[in-house]
């Protein structure tokens, strides 16, 4: 047997894993399995790989590390799994097991890892970002990390009424009081990407409070999914003392929001952080989550058609579906469009590390945004917009891509 076979991790891996009984249910819903149609693609090979790591059938070697990380984390075989086998926690398990086993963490991810826990940096890559984009040079940037941003006002002269351009955006009848304080998180992705979206969603916030704006750190999710668990909570351990004095902390970015939401539980045996990871963890919201709640009345009526993408931290990762739709439904014509919860094929690294599958992913939510005929395809995670922006640009300009703060 592997001698790390006795690791805590890897036994709460094989733990996890060991659920699975084979039944199969989940190879129809795994994108992965559905763009391979390979068996170690899907949750069930990824439990087996799981298993047999565990028991010695494999050795603990970068191959093993490459298996488990071919996965988008999209916890679309969870949601169907008769058994609720949690595959994609299993395979972060694996991630950091093999991480410390192997030391074969892509050189890649310890740089991008060792940006995203500097502020400075992240603010350094964000100017950087929007230089280019003013140059018009993003596209020398690989991945569409530099992706186009369009403005509300540039959305808005093409597809608002003319009766809606140049309103006084309306009051929101808020319940939130002026006493609660309310504090937005900043993540990377918004910083870096999607700039002027981020400075949508402060103007937003402001119509129903005064906002707290922490300098927080990275959320830790690319470190977490790449096995850098370490970095990840020192990153977590920040944000947590950052926004103690807050009441809630708004978050327009679902991986972050998915992430923070679920600090608590990285700390449940950690008897020093343990209470304050859950309070911070209790008073994290979803943009639009915190906005249906405080009854929030979009700013603009808009014509064009409008469709939704759910980004899988979201949807799956924090069980919000109905708000964005409802926020999106008082804005203009809603059009609901088939899989609209199937994952872009982004998942964080996922779409620079597996170009090609990622775009076959992508290529059928492009068919399914065209389908529904919209001018607009809207979401609410950086990350995914990254990908629909893409798409968008292979369109031919058919449609756009928008985050929600762009939209309502
Ligand atoms: S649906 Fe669940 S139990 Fe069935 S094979 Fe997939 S992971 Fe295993
Ligand atoms: S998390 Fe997503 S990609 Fe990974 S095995 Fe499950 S369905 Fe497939």
């Amino acid at each position: 047997m592997d001698k790390a076979a006795d690791s805590a991790l890897l036994q709460e891996a094989k733990k996890k894993a060991g659920q699975c009984d084979r039944c199969g249910a989940c190879l129809p819903v795994c994108p992965l399995f559905g763009a391979k149609d390979v068996e170690l693609s899907s949750a069930r090979g990824k439990n087996a790989i799981a298993r047999a790591l565990a028991e010695g059938g494999i050795e603990s070697t970068p191959d093993a590390l490459a298996a488990v990380n071919f996965c988008l984390l999209c916890r679309a075989c969870v949601e169907n799994c008769p058994s609720k086998v949690r595959t994609d926690e299993a395979m972060i398990d694996l991630r950091q097991f093999l991480v410390e086993r192997t030391g074969a963490t892509n050189a890649k991810y310890r740089a991008v890892g060792g940006l995203l826990k500097s502020p400075g940096l992240v603010r350094l890559a964000a100017g950087t970002l929007a230089v280019l984009r003013r140059l018009g040079l993003n596209d020398l940037f690989p991945h569409g990390m530099a992706p186009d941003e369009y403005t509300r006002a540039h959305f808005l002269a093409a597809f608002a009424g003319p009766a809606a351009l140049g309103q006084k955006a309306p009051s929101a009848d808020v319940t939130v009081t002026a006493a609660t304080k309310v504090a937005y998180f900043y993540g990377c992705g918004m910083r870096m990407m999607f700039p002027r979206a981020a400075a949508e969603t402060l103007a937003i916030l402001q119509t129903t409070t005064r906002v707290l704006r922490p300098d927080n750190v990275c959320c830790g999710l690319p470190h977490l999914a790449h096995g850098l668990r370490g970095e990840f909570l020192a990153l977590a351990r920040k944000n947590i003392r950052l926004y103690e004095d807050a009441d809630l902390v708004v978050s327009d970015c679902a991986s972050c929001g998915g992430t923070l939401k679920h600090l608590a539980s990285f700390f449940a045996d950690d008897p020093q952080w343990r209470d304050r990871a859950a309070a911070f963890s209790s008073k994290v919201m979803d943009l639009t989550e915190y906005l249906v709640k405080v009854g929030y009345t979009p700013r603009r009526k808009v014509k064009a058609a409008l469709t939704y993408h759910d980004p899988c931290h979201l949807v799956r990762g924090q069980g919000i579906k109905k708000q964005p739709r409802d926020l999106l439904q008082a804005t203009g014509k809603f059009i609901e469009m088939e899989e609209a919860d199937t994952c872009c094929g982004g998942a964080g690294s996922f779409h620079m590390d597996y170009p090609a599958i990622s775009a076959k992913i992508l290529g059928k939510k492009l068919r399914n945004i065209e389908r529904t005929g919209a001018a607009v395809v809207v979401t609410g995670c950086p990350g995914c917009l990254i990908q629909l922006t893409k798409a968008a640009k292979s369109s031919g300009g058919k449609f756009k891509a928008l985050h929600i703060s762009q939209v309502i």
